[in-house]
This record gives structure tokens, sequence and C-alpha cells, in this order.
């Protein structure tokens, strides 16, 4: 039995895998770093102390000080997580299954799951993912040298999806739905002076054709005379509804858009149960990865004082 199980290994999962271990908390992390959205973040700009530096360098750094400082980290997908009161300390206790087969137990549990990437949801998205319909630049932008690509979204990671991928394609299409992107403004400057960029607005992409692969995609709004566009790849960067499959059966509390809703100790409404960054409603909505930190040291403190608590 663990005092705390960890899920995620994410900057939330981590942060509090390093308190954990300087409180001497006895605990394990179960998650993928390669998983995390930082490790698919081309480049991060606003980590204080690096100017600039690549997800994936930073994720291995977060995971490199947690197993330096002794945490162990389990790289399994959590499938189901059930609780009963023990009779002894009138607490909850919680049992863990994983994809593995595996079943862990522990006192107290950290939410740190992160979001999944939304879909589209238009015609035939699905049965082009690997074949020209990607979620991840970073992953996949480097098999784009000198093709066409088009970017949908209008947030930061949209923008930064477009600006990774001109480093590879000929051309890439940033289209929104909406006239003005929600990205930071420096990122409008960078885009609007990238001239492979082009920024399509208040157009929606409503289907993705091709033969064997991606070749055209249908829009909503005529551009340059035609509802079509040719391209090799499209790249879906429209936001992200956090992973809740595995809160659904515990009756957690979330708010309207599904984020976990946390008090300002991390706490959750399932004693024992706490939660740390993307999949939180904390911070006020900023999903970034100095939240996450924040937010997964914070918890590991009130977990430490709950397992304390007689
Ligand atoms: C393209 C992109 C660019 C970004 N750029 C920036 C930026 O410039 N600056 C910034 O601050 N933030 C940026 N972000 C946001 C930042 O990456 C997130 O805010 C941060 O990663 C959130 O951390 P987290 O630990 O909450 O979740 P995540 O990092 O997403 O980690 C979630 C963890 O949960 C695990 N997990 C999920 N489901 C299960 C399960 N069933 N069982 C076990 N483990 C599971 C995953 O394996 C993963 O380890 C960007 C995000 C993206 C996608």
């Amino acid at each position: 039995m663990y005092d705390l199980i960890i899920l995620g290994a994410g900057p939330a999962g981590l942060s509090a895998s390093i308190y954990a271990s300087r409180y001497k908390i006895n605990h394990i992390v179960i998650g993928n770093i390669f998983d995390s959205s930082t490790s698919k973040a081309h480049l991060l700009e606003n980590w204080p102390g690096e100017k600039s530096i690549k997800g994936l360098d930073l994720v291995n750094n977060f995971s490199d000080h947690a197993k330096d400082l002794g945490a162990d980290i389990f790289q399994e997908n959590v499938v189901e997580i059930t609780k009963e009161v023990d009779s002894d300390s009138e607490k909850n206790i919680f049992t863990i299954k994983t994809n593995l087969d595996k079943v862990y137990q522990a006192k107290s549990i950290l939410m740190a799951l992160g979001t999944k990437h939304r879909k589209l949801n238009i015609p035939v998205e699905e049965e082009f993912l690997g074949k020209g319909v990607s979620y991840c630049a970073v992953c996949d932008g480097a098999f784009f040298k000198e093709k066409i690509v088009a970017v949908v979204g209008g947030s930061n990671s949209a923008a930064m999806a477009a600006m990774m991928l001109s480093e590879h394609a000929s051309k890439v299409y940033l289209i929104y739905r909406k006239e003005l992107l929600r990205c930071e403004p420096i990122m409008i400057d960078r885009l609007e002076k990238n001239e492979k960029v082009e920024i399509i607005y208040n157009t929606n992409v409503t289907k993705v054709s091709g033969d064997k692969k991606v070749e055209l995609i249908e829009i909503d709004n005529e551009y340059n005379g035609s509802k079509k566009i040719k391209l090799d790849g499209l790249f879906i960067e429209a936001g992200s509804v956090p992973s809740a499959s595995l809160i659904k059966g515990l009756e957690m509390k979330t708010d309207d858009s599904g984020y976990v809703v946390i008090d300002q100790s991390g706490a959750t409404n399932i004693k024992g149960i706490f939660a740390a960054g993307d999949i939180s409603n904390g911070s006020n909505g900023l999903r970034q990865i100095v939240t996450a930190t924040s937010e997964g040291a914070i918890a590991a403190t009130s977990i430490y004082k709950y397992l304390k608590e007689k």
C-alpha cells in the first residue's frame, strides 16, 4: 500500500513527485512522459529561466529530477479506480488497475492526467489519422517537407504549430473559425511576418478527402474563389478536453466543461483524491506548465498534511 499514487507524468505529476519525495511520502508515478502535452510543444519560451527549450527536453528534465529523488515512474495506463473506506482509519483507500493487469493500492491519489486533443468531428478525420491528419505538429511535422499543410485553430498551440510547420512545409494555411486569433499577440506578429504562413479567418473545415491519404479539404467559406484547398497535411489544434474517462465512475465533481473542481489546496470532492494541472479548474483556467507545476507542488503539500491527519 502506497501513501500516494500520482496519476500522470507531465509537469503537474512530476512536480508533485519532487515535492512528495522531499516530504518523504511513499509514492509512485503512473504515466508516460511522451504522452504529456509538454512533450508535444515544439519550443517553449515562457518557462522562467529558459529562454527557449524543447518541450520534450523540459519534461525529460522534470522526470530526471523526480527519479533522482527516488521516484518510480511506471509507464502504464490506468483503466479503473475504485475506493473503499478503511475500517481502522475511516479514510478512503484506493485500488488502481492498469492496462498491464497490475493492481496498486494507495491512501491518496493525485489526478494529474492532463487533457486530450479535441477532434473536429468532420467526415473521415479518424480514417486519415496518420495518413495526413495529425494532432501533433511536433511529432509529425518533419514528414511534410516541401508539402502544403493546414493548421486548424486559433490558440497559442495552433500558432506554434503553424510556425513550426513552416520550417518544413512549403506553405502553411492557418484556418480559424473566428475573425481574430486568440493566441498571444507576439505569436500573431511572428505569423504575419512569416512568408510561408497564410491565415484564413472566419472559416471552418467541413471535410477532408483523398484517395489513400489526404489530398483536399473543403471549407465553408470561399477562399481564392473556391471552397476547396489542395494540400497534403491537416493538423488539428482545436483545443482540448480533460482526460475524464477515469473520473466518471468516482462521481468526482467537475465544472460545465468537464474539468475537475478543486479547492485552493488541490482537494477534490472525494476525500483523499487531489487534482493538479490541466485536468483541474484551478489557476483561473490558465493551463500552462508554470501553473501545472505550481498546482502539483500545492497538491503534494496538501497530501502531506492529509496523510498526517488522524
Ligand atoms: C502543442 C502544445 C504547445 C504548448 N505550449 C506551451 C507553452 O509554450 N508554454 C506552456 O507553459 N504550456 C504550453 N502548453 C501547455 C502545457 O503543455 C500543459 O499545460 C502541461 O503539459 C500540463 O501539464 P499536466 O501535467 O497537467 O498534463 P500533461 O502534461 O498533459 O500530462 C498528462 C499525463 O497524464 C498521463 N495520463 C493520461 N491518461 C492516463 C491514464 N489513463 N493512465 C495513466 N496516465 C495517464 C499522460 O501519460 C501524461 O503523462 C502546450 C501544449 C501543447 C499541446
